[in-house]
């Protein structure tokens, strides 16, 4: 899986003040979003780490735009921390990472 991590990224920018947080991580496709964060610094948390590369393996699983809808549809729903997608995410921190996605 080739997964790249984009710093100081202008979406993450705006999930940011969306979210009224600090520090963000948002994926697309296979690309990691920051804002306020550096590569390093992401890598180093790995249950943030495991929490993203989740939201990797949905657009693998769902494909792109159907997973986008179906996240906005589930945030709409049921808000942004009962979004099934986010829960499933969540879970995942707690799994051990077998190996680096990150080559
Ligand atoms: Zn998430």
């Amino acid at each position: 899986m080739n997964i790249r991590i984009k710093e100081k990224s202008l979406v993450a920018w705006v999930a940011a003040k969306l979210l009224r947080t600090d520090k963000v991580a948002i994926v697309f496709g296979s690309v990691i979003h920051l804002w306020n964060t550096e590569k390093n610094e992401f890598l180093d948390n790995k249950r943030w780490v495991k929490h993203e590369l989740a939201h990797v393996e949905q657009y693998k699983q769902y494909g792109f735009a159907r997973f986008i809808f179906l996240y906005l549809w589930e945030t709409i729903k049921s808000g942004y921390y009962k979004n099934r997608f986010e829960a499933e995410a969540r879970s995942k921190e707690q799994e051990p990472l077998l190996h680096n996605e990150f080559s």
